[in-house]
C-alpha cells in the first residue's frame, strides 16, 4: 500500500486566484459589455528585451551545430552567467559574493520551495503576514508547519509576523525561538521595502541565534530610492546567516523563459556543515541545470544594451505604479508600496473587508484587484494592485476610481 504524504492532506486549496477568476467570470457573464481592467495580474506583460532575444536566438544556433552543441551543463549554472552576476549584481556594488557562491536555476519559486531540503524538519519557521504563499505551503508539505487551523487561517507551528501599516511594514523580531525566517524585499504583496536598519537588526538577531534568513529579492531591480538595500549582503554579517533568492522573472520579463539564482555564501555554516555544500549536493542530485539557451538570454541582461532595454521596460511598470499611487491617493485612499515595487497595497475604506472592497471595485468599476486577505490574516483590510497592465488601462482604471470615490 503506497501511502501518500499525509502533510498534503491538510493543505488548504489555492483558493485565492481561483475565487478571483470565478467572481470575475460571473461578473463578465452578467455584464458582457463591461470593459474589464485587470489590476490583479502578478505576471509581466512587456516582451523580452531585444538583446536577450538575440542572445537566445544565437544560443539556439549553437545547439544546431555539432561544433557548438551543448548537452548537459553544470548543475550550478554556466560560468559565463555566474561571472556576469557576480560582477554586475555584487562586485559593482562592493558586495563580496563570488561566482562560485551563485547557483543558477529555473526560477526563484523552485529555489524558495526547495531550500527546505537542506534544513532539519524540526526547524521552526517564521514568515511575514501577509506572505508569498510558497514559503508557507512548501514547509507545510515537508511537515514543518504543524496543523492547519481553518478558523484562524494559520498553521499551528508557523510563526507569523504581522507586517502592516501599524509597524511600518517592518516585522518585529521574534519573541520566541525561531530557526528559519523568510523575508521578502521589495515585498510581494505589500510593495514595501525593508530599510538598512531593519535588515541590520535581522542580521544581528540571526547571527546571535544561529538562525538563517531566507531573503527573497525577486524584485530588487525595481528599487529606485537611494539607500534601500537591493541585497541582504549589503549588510555586514549577512554572509554568515543569509541565503538570497533572485529572479529574472519580474525584473527582466523571464516569467515564461524561466531563470533565477540563489546565493549561498561559503561562510554560512550550521551544525558544522557548509550550507553551500549541502545546497550543491541537493542541486546535483535533483536538478540538471537551467537551459543553455535561457542562461545565454539571462547573461544578455548584463550587457550595456540589455541593461538599458530592461530598465526601459521597468520604467513602464514604474510609471504605472506611480499612476496607481497618485490615483488612489487623489481618491482619498491610504496607499503603500509602489515606489520600489510594481505592487501597490491599498487600505480598504473604513470597516470594509478586502473581499467586500474587491467586489465593489469589480461590480461598480469593472476593475479586478487582489484581496489582501488571500495573502494571510494580516492582509485583511487591504487590496493589492499591480503595475503590470498597459499605461492606457492603468490610467483608465484610476480615472474610474477617482470619479467614483473623490
Ligand atoms: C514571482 C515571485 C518569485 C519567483 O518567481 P520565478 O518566476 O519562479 O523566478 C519569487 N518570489 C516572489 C515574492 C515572487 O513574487
Amino acid at each position: 500500500m503506497a501511502h501518500v504524504n499525509p502533510h498534503f492532506r491538510q493543505l488548504p486549496g489555492s483558493y485565492l486566484f481561483s475565487e478571483i477568476a470565478r467572481r470575475t467570470a460571473a461578473y463578465q457573464e452578467a455584464n458582457p459589455q463591461a470593459a474589464l481592467i485587470r489590476m490583479g495580474i502578478g505576471d509581466v506583460t512587456q516582451p523580452l528585451a531585444p538583446a536577450v532575444v538575440e542572445a537566445m536566438h544565437a544560443a539556439v544556433d549553437d545547439l544546431a551545430a555539432a561544433e557548438s552543441f551543448h548537452g548537459y551543463g553544470p548543475e550550478q549554472g554556466y560560468g559565463f552567467l555566474r561571472e556576469a552576476i557576480a560582477q554586475h549584481d555584487f562586485a559593482a556594488r562592493n558586495i563580496a559574493i563570488g561566482a562560485d557562491e551563485i547557483f543558477i536555476s529555473d526560477g526563484a519559486k523552485s529555489d524558495c520551495g526547495n531550500i527546505g531540503d537542506i534544513f532539519s524538519l524540526d526547524c521552526k519557521v517564521a514568515v511575514c503576514d501577509p506572505v508569498y504563499p510558497v514559503y508557507v505551503d512548501s514547509n507545510a508539505m515537508a511537515g514543518r508547519a504543524g496543523d492547519w487551523d481553518p478558523a484562524a487561517e494559520c498553521w499551528t507551528n508557523i510563526y507569523y509576523m504581522p507586517t502592516t501599516a501599524e509597524n511600518g511594514f517592518v516585522p518585529a523580531l521574534p519573541d520566541q525561538p525561531v530557526d528559519l525566517v523568510y523575508l521578502c524585499s521589495p515585498n510581494n504583496p505589500t510593495g514595501t521595502v525593508l530599510g538598512r536598519e531593519a535588515l541590520e537588526r535581522w542580521v544581528r538577531w540571526a547571527n546571535k541565534h544561529d538562525a538563517v534568513i531566507l531573503f527573497d529579492a525577486a524584485y530588487e531591480r525595481f528599487v529606485v530610492e537611494e539607500g534601500v538595500p537591493r541585497s541582504i549582503y549589503e549588510i555586514d554579517g549577512a554572509e554568515t546567516c543569509a541565503i538570497e533568492f533572485r529572479s529574472f522573472s519580474k525584473t527582466a520579463g523571464f516569467t515564461g523563459a524561466r531563470c533565477g539564482y540563489t546565493v549561498v555564501p561559503k561562510a554560512l555554516v550550521r551544525d558544522g556543515q557548509s550550507l553551500h555544500g549541502l545546497w550543491n549536493r541537493r542541486q546535483c542530485t535533483k536538478f540538471n541545470g537551467a537551459s543553455y539557451v535561457i542562461q545565454r538570454g539571462a547573461a544578455a541582461v548584463y550587457t550595456a544594451e540589455g541593461e538599458a532595454q530592461v530598465e526601459a521596460t521597468l520604467d513602464i511598470y514604474r510609471a504605472n505604479a506611480a499612476t496607481i499611487r497618485a490615483g488612489l491617493e487623489a481618491a482619498g485612499f491610504a496607499v503603500y508600496g509602489g515606489v520600489n515595487s510594481p505592487y501597490i497595497w491599498c487600505k480598504t475604506p473604513e470597516g470594509m473587508g478586502s473581499w467586500e472592497f474587491f467586489d465593489l471595485l469589480l461590480n461598480r468599476l469593472s476593475i479586478v484587484t487582489t484581496p489582501g486577505a488571500g495573502f494571510g490574516p494580516a492582509g485583511e483590510g487591504y487590496i493589492r494592485l499591480t503595475a503590470f497592465n498597459s499605461p492606457e488601462a492603468t490610467a483608465e482604471a484610476m480615472e474610474r476610481i477617482k470619479t467614483h470615490f473623490a
